[in-house]
């Protein structure tokens, strides 16, 4: 029998063959993707509780994030800075959720809607350890966020943004809302930063804060650093401290898709069969156009490589943090739900409620959100182009 050894930067693999190609690296990375390893990811970003901007708890979450991507390997984190002011005024609520007709981000209403809202009552929580863990009120003032990148091997100076907020809100653990977003782009940094995987273009794993502020910590970095792109820093040191901004992939609730609420307003306890990960973009945005083959080619690495769940894409992305970066560059966000006409309509009753606790789902809701991470490190891996070695034939 002859065995052939693909020497691959993006994975080792060993096949019997004849005649049959060569196999495809990337299976072997999205084959690196284990839902116990991902829900243990989740797992441990909910002991800060909500994470809530501007308090103890969301900066040690922040520390503890930054120390995993160092023990992943992606070692070269750094934060960004910001000042956080809360507007004097409230905002007032956006008209598009007072239309019976129209939702977010341009989207059509359709069928039984329940209430979205925002919980900020603290005794609607239960658990009295984690009433306790959120009850440190948020204070204006510095914030940070980080972010480490993988270094393309023949392109350092144009990347991909994969990215996810770490910030909650509601009076829960944000175990869906959204670590289950972070856990995901955390897990990807862990695979692509793996000894054996080298990509021609570089990959930025960014975890946003403020989001639930109205994508604060997203809008920061673009106005810190969207004039950066591209520039060599230091003159002829081959380093890019911002590479040209190739996409943005957003992921934001990655877990529930239970269907849309019954006419007595009660929901199914368990994950449809039917589920799906959703991917948006929004049609308004100057590159439309090229975000939707962003999407389509998410959709199609969904279908070659996913093993649960299929993928659809939609016109309207919104409240996420792909949103400040859409007239830049391709900008797509991976959901659940489509934002406007399934979340907008309250297709997730534990959307920034104090229900949205690792204990609330099971092993379908985490595998939806396991899916979209086969999702985007297919997509990614194939569009930062995986580098194959040499390949030998050993008798
Ligand atoms: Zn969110």
């Amino acid at each position: 029998m002859r065995i052939g050894i693909l020497i691959s930067f993006c994975s080792i693999v060993a096949w019997t063959q004849e005649s049959t190609p060569p196999p495809d690296p990337i299976t072997g990375m999205v084959g690196q993707l284990q839902l116990e390893r991902y829900k243990a990811t989740i797992k441990g970003l909910t002991q800060f509780g909500d994470r809530r901007q501007g308090t103890d708890r969301n900066r040690a979450a922040v520390d503890w994030i930054e120390a995993q991507l160092k023990s992943y390997g992606c070692t070269n984190t750094e934060r960004v800075q910001y000042d956080y002011q809360p507007p004097a005024t409230p905002t007032p609520p956006n008209p598009a959720n007072q239309s019976q007709i129209n939702g977010p981000g341009g989207s059509r209403r359709r069928g039984v809607r329940t209430p979205d809202r925002v919980n900020n009552d603290p005794l609607l929580q239960p658990d009295l350890k984690l009433r306790e863990l959120n009850s440190q009120p948020s204070t204006p003032g510095l914030r940070e966020e980080v972010y480490c990148t993988k270094v393309g091997r023949t392109h350092p100076e144009e990347m991909y943004i994969v990215a996810a907020h770490m910030d909650g809100i509601g009076w829960g653990e944000a175990a869906n809302d959204d670590g289950s977003g972070t856990a995901l782009v955390m897990e990807l940094a862990r695979i692509f930063s793996g000894p054996d995987v080298q990509t021609e273009r570089s990959i930025r794993f960014a975890l946003w804060n403020n989001e639930e502020t109205g994508l604060s910590g997203a809008r920061a970095y673009v106005a810190q650093r969207k004039d950066l792109q591209g520039k060599e820093s230091p003159a002829g040191s081959g380093q890019y401290p911002e590479p040209k901004w190739l996409g943005m992939i957003q992921h934001d609730m990655m877990l529930f898709d239970h269907g849309m609420p019954r006419k007595d307003g009660t929901m199914s306890k368990e994950q449809r069969p039917e589920a799906d990960v959703n991917i948006e973009y929004q049609m308004t945005a100057k590159l439309a156009e090229d975000a939707m083959h962003l999407a389509r080619r998410f959709q199609l690495a969904n279908e070659k490589y996913a093993t649960d769940y299929p993928a659809n894409v939609g016109p309207h992305m919104t409240n996420t943090d792909s949103t400040p970066f859409m007239d830049l560059t391709p900008a797509i966000s991976l959901r659940e739900n489509e934002r406007g006409a399934q979340l907008g309509n309250g297709w997730d009753p534990h959307h920034h409620q104090p229900t949205d606790v690792y204990a609330t789902f099971n092993d379908d809701d985490f595998r939806l959100g396991l899916n979209a991470a086969q999702t985007t490190l297919a997509a990614v891996a194939e569009l930062a182009g995986c580098i194959r070695g040499e390949i030998t034939t050993v008798k």
